[in-house]
């Protein structure tokens, strides 16, 4: 694909820009990450498009302007360490390294974390990828500035509010009562020994389910 970067272009200033996303740190980043690379070859010629995609494994790729909009609700500083649950492509967590992020991501299916990370290694990422249930978050790494969850949750863990530092914001897709997710954003707040939370609410958008547990026995890091 010999014209990607004009198809990206095209993408992010035309479709994914004018739906309100104002942070140009974001747009750069998106501009100049090859989609396609982390799309199957039978539906790349789809990778310019503000349209989720099958990637295999019966889980999607998310929607740009949806990728866009979460990592503009997280609001990060370069530097600031970051965790995302749902590593699927690999495609968010590349945004986020591009940007500066330091990226831990965690994926329950074995054969979609080892695609990721090849991709991710063939761009020259450097991102920590980790095979396990992200209900449990990552608590090495922790505490983390961000934390965003890709697959639609029943719940908040208990676990991600523990990781996220002071001032740090969770964005995940809750499941409502009308079939779809909308996304949800929780700030930690600390005041000496007191921690409170403060909600917020955004978009609707669709979103593969959170699942429980690991697909693969085998764990492995790089
Ligand atoms: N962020 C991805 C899209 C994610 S699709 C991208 O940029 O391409 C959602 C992913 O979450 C799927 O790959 C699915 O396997 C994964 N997932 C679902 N439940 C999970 C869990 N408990 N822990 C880790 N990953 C999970």
């Amino acid at each position: 694909m010999d014209n990607w970067q004009e198809l990206a272009e095209f993408l992010i200033e035309k479709r994914v820009a004018p739906q309100g996303i104002t942070d140009r740190r974001i747009l750069e980043a998106m501009k100049a990450i090859p989609r396609h690379y982390f799309i199957p070859p039978g539906l790349q010629k789809y990778s310019y498009e503000d349209i989720p995609l099958a990637i295999g494994e019966e889980q999607t790729i998310s929607q740009p302007f949806i990728v866009a909009k979460m990592t503009e609700l997280l609001a990060l500083k370069e530097g600031d360490k970051v965790l995302e649950i749902g590593t699927g492509s690999g495609y968010q967590a590349a945004i986020l390294a591009e940007m500066g992020m330091q990226v831990t991501t965690v994926e329950r299916i074995e054969t979609l974390a080892l695609r990721a990370r090849e991709v991710l290694r063939q761009l020259s990422y450097n991102i920590l990828s980790i095979i396990g249930d992200g209900r449990n978050g990552y608590p090495d790494n922790s505490p983390y500035q961000g934390i965003i969850v890709t697959a639609g949750a029943p719940k908040i863990e208990e676990a991600w509010l523990d990781q996220l530092a002071d001032q740090g914001r969770l964005v995940v897709p809750l499941n409502t009562e009308i079939g779809i997710c909308r996304l949800c954003v929780i700030q930690k707040k600390k005041a000496g020994e007191k921690i409170t939370y403060q909600k917020t609410w955004h978009d609707y958008c669709r979103f593969v389910p959170l699942l429980p547990g690991v697909k693969n026995k085998t764990r492995m890091q790089n």
